[in-house]
């Protein structure tokens, strides 16, 4: 029997995972990673990448399977930040303040996944951020949870996809998936986020653009995450404030006047930023889908070969992606077993 040949397309935060928690499971495998785009200038470089997903922005409206996918991945940044490698791979534990404009909003989802969760009494809000309320903050919960810094995270699943076996990584833009099955291939995983749209004919993905400043501020140490898109996400380098959320644009240029608001909202709830350095401005379009994320396997697309779609979690692509990704190594593993087709 020939040895087991494998394709991931994509190499965001998705795709990576996806062929590292594959590579976990047949090490001996053949990888091929395609992807147009292999290093910055995708949506994974510009997220702060912090894993607290919320009800309002959920990938999945199953939430037993988001369940298991928030505690696969909080469980795996947990281990690599407590680990030697959390440096060079820009994972960390960080305490968040997720902040409301409801006065009895309720638990985060993401609560019982991560290290720690509590309700804030008003007391402990006007403590920890006195300037909150004149802002429209009504409640907040303050957790301890992980988050991933793409920059170095990336590299860092590259770095060990290519020492851990046999792997071929290609750039190339596809007009369609059977490209990147030529040559052959036993299954292929399908993480191309917003290039679903056109590589399996997908209507229901659209674009959130996301718009975020950068900042050098070593002070900031406490992330908050806020309604309306308002965020301040210290990352290993710079720290991360928000944001936009644009359904439906596809606009990639930085808007000067999104940054202005981004500053003055942050400069309101945390005067300590006014001193701050901007480093840039950045602007991601963020994979979302109608119906919510896709993971399944689908043997109507390439004649028979078993292609695993793992794409679309929106907001929450790099917090959940280590989760959706070992999901998806299990769709996958039972795929081949059902019998794998001729090459
Ligand atoms: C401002 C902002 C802040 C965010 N903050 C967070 C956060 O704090 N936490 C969080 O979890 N998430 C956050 N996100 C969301 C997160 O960035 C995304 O969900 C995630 O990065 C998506 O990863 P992906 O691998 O699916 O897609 P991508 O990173 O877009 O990767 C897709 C890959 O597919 C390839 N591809 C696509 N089409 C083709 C083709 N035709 N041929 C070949 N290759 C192709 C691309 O080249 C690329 O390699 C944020 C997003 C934005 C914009």
């Amino acid at each position: 029997m020939s040895n087991l040949k494998v394709t991931v397309v994509g190499a965001g935060v998705v795709g990576l995972s996806t062929a590292c928690a594959f590579q976990r499971a047949f090490p001996n495998a053949d990888l091929t990673v395609v992807a147009a785009d292999i290093d910055s200038g995708i949506v994974s470089y510009v997220a702060a990448g912090y894993l607290s997903p919320t009800v309002a922005k959920m990938p999945t409206s199953d939430l037993a399977v988001l369940g298991k996918w928030t505690a696969a991945s909080s469980e795996h940044y947990r281990a690599i930040a407590t680990s030697a490698d959390s440096d060079a791979a820009g994972v960390g534990i960080s305490p968040l303040c997720e902040l409301s404009d409801k006065p009895n909003a309720e638990e985060p989802f993401f609560a019982p996944y991560v290290f720690s969760c509590r309700r804030l009494t008003d007391e402990q809000l006007d403590y920890l951020l006195p300037n909150a309320r004149s802002a429209g903050i009504a409640t907040g919960f303050q957790a301890v949870t992980v988050y991933a810094q793409g920059s170095r995270y990336l590299p860092y699943l590259m770095h060990n996809l290519r020492s851990g076996g046999r792997v071929t990584v290609r750039r190339e833009k596809l007009n369609s998936l059977a490209e990147a099955a030529h040559g052959g291939c036993h299954l292929l995983f399908n993480c191309t986020g917003l290039g679903a749209s056109k590589l399996c004919s997908d209507p229901d993905v659209y674009p959130s653009r996301g718009q975020v400043v950068r900042v050098h501020a070593p002070m900031q140490k406490l992330a908050l995450h806020g309604p309306g898109a308002f965020y301040v996400l210290p990352n290993r380098d710079d720290v991360v404030i928000g944001g936009t959320a644009g359904a439906g644009s596809f606009d990639l240029n930085v808007s000067e006047t999104d940054t202005e608001d981004i500053m003055t909202r942050a400069y309101q709830i945390l005067p300590a930023l006014r001193t701050a350095r901007i480093l840039g401005a950045h602007v991601g379009l963020r994979p979302y889908r109608r119906g919510g994320s896709r993971l399944e396997v689908d043997r109507g697309l390439l004649d028979g070969l078993p292609v695993v779609h793992n794409y679309c979690h929106g907001a929450n692509g790099v917090g959940l992606s280590w989760g959706s990704a070992v999901h998806a190594v299990e769709l996958a593993t039972e795929a081949l077993r059902s019998g794998r087709p001729r090459m």
